[in-house]
Formats: structure tokens, sequence, C-alpha cells
């Protein structure tokens, strides 16, 4: 599917590697719809892009918020062509604290939600309103590009939640791509390792260095732009389909 003209919903669009995501696809001729909770950093995006970018405020666990944003995707851009699932949290909690007593469940019931369900909501929505879309001459009536982590395979100590809601959005790449099929909807999945996004920029030097050693080649962290380059690719290659492709430089994650 090429960009001219298409619009994409990206959630968590305001920050990191969605707001790159956008940045890239509407350097390519899309619009964009950004899904978040930061107004500012939404507003900002808005600002810069000159109608070509709008703004709702969307919690993606949340069904009737999710069916408003898609609706004005639609009335700002008149369709959804792409959709990509960035929105994440990921704070580690291990099962057991210090003293041996067990965390409070409703932890890995919000990471659970937010990253696993919120991804599943987001991409029902999107199947949804992108069945009424002229299909192409390959037959595509959209894309849909999820986010996993390598955390889905080798997650690390405290990582329960997160690895879990990560090898969620893994597993259901396949079953709904397969799913899809028939309405020309592809369904994609990328697993990112360490991309300098915010989320890095609160962490001690020592972690960052520790976390670069166990990636290969290049031996840095990742850049947003590098995610957002895979997922144009994506849109742009009709033949990918139901795969989770790792963006990692090799690393494999170490227990902790
Ligand atoms: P980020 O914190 O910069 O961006 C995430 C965005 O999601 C934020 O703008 C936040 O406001 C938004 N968000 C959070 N909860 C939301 C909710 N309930 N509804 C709507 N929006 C919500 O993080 P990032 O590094 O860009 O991460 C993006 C995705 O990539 C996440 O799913 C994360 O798990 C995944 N990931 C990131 C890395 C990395 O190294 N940065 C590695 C692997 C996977």
């Amino acid at each position: 599917m090429d960009f001219a003209g298409k619009t994409a919903v990206v959630t968590g669009g305001a920050s990191g590697l969605g707001r790159a995501t956008v940045e890239y696809f509407v350097e390519k001729g899309a619009n964009a719809l950004v899904i978040d909770l930061n107004d500012d950093l939404g507003a900002e995006l808005v600002a810069a892009h000159d109608g070509k970018v709008a703004y709702k405020k969307t919690n993606v666990a949340d069904e009737s918020e999710v069916t408003a944003a898609i609706e004005y995707a639609k009335e700002q851009f008149g369709s959804v062509d792409i959709a990509v699932n960035c929105a994440g949290i990921g704070t580690p909690q291990k099962v057991l604290d210090r003293e041996g007593n067990r965390n409070p469940l409703a932890y890995f019931q919000k990471i659970i939600a937010v990253n696993l369900v919120g991804t599943y909501n987001v991409l029902s929505h999107a199947a949804e309103a992108m069945q009424a879309n002229e299909p192409n001459a390959d037959g595509e009536r959209g894309v849909i590009i999820n986010t996993a982590s390598v955390a889905a395979y080798e997650g690390q100590i405290g990582q329960a939640a997160y690895s879990a809601s990560k090898g969620g959005v893994v597993g259901l790449t396949l079953p709904v791509a397969r799913e899809l099929a028939r309405s020309g909807i592809r369904v994609m999945t990328i697993a990112p390792g360490f991309i300098h996004t915010p989320l890095f920029d609160g962490l001690p030097e020592a972690a960052v260095e520790s976390l670069k050693e166990q990636v290969v080649f290049p031996k840095r962290l990742g850049q947003p732009a590098e995610y957002a380059k895979l997922a144009a690719h994506i849109v742009e290659n009709a033949y990918l389909n139901g795969e989770t492709i790792r963006m990692d430089a090799a690393a494999r994650m170490a227990p902790k």
C-alpha cells in the first residue's frame, strides 16, 4: 500500500516510536490521527503539521473511547487505512517483594489492559473501518502494525506482566492476519530491542551501558526513525503478513 492520501491511526503517537512513525508517514504523504493521553505533545504535533495530523485523547484500553477516536479519524480524513499500535507501558515489578509477599494483582492487570487488550481494541476497531475501503490492485484495504518487544521472547526478571502482554501481541498476529485476509487487511508486528525513546532518558548511564552490552551490531541503541522506516516498509510491502519482525541488532536480553 502506498501512503499518498492515506490515513494512519497511530496509538502512543505523541512520543517515542509512535511519534517518529507519525512524522515519517506524514512526510511520505499520509494523514495521521494521534491517539494518546499526552495532550501537550499531541497539540505540539498537530501544530507542526498543518492539517495533516489530528490528535484525540484516548485510552487504548477503553472500548467507547477507541470507538470515538476511529469515528474522529473518519470525520477528519475520510477513512482509516493504516493502524499502528505503539501505546504501551512497562514499569517492572517482581511477582514477590523483598519480604516474599506477592505484589498486588492490579499492576499485572494494568499492563495487560494497556499493552494487550489496548492493542486488540484498536486493531478490531481499525479492521471494522478498513473493510469499507476500496481495495487497491493487490486487493489491500488496510494494514495493521502492532508493537511487541524482544521481552516477548526473553523477558528479564521483573517483566512477567510486560513479557506476557507482548507475548500476547505476538500470538494474536497470525490468527488475526488469517481472519482479516478475506477483507484484504494485513497484520504485522514489530518486536523492537533497545530503542532510544524518552523511556531511556530516565535510566542511569550505567543501566544504559549494560543494555548496550547486550546488543551485537551495531553496538548502540536503536533510533525511533529506524522503527518508523520498518513500519513504512511493512505498509509498502504487500507480501509481508502474519509475522513478527525483531528489530534489535541481534540483542538477546540477559535474565537481569
Ligand atoms: P513512550 O513512552 O515514548 O511512548 C508511549 C506512548 O504511549 C506515550 O506517549 C504514552 O502517553 C502513550 N500511552 C501510554 N498508555 C496509553 C494508553 N492507555 N492509551 C493511549 N496512549 C497511551 O514509549 P516508546 O519507547 O515509544 O514505546 C512505544 C511502544 O514500543 C511500547 O508499546 C513499548 O512497550 C514498545 N517497545 C519500546 C522499546 C524501546 O526500547 N523504546 C522496546 C521494545 C518495545
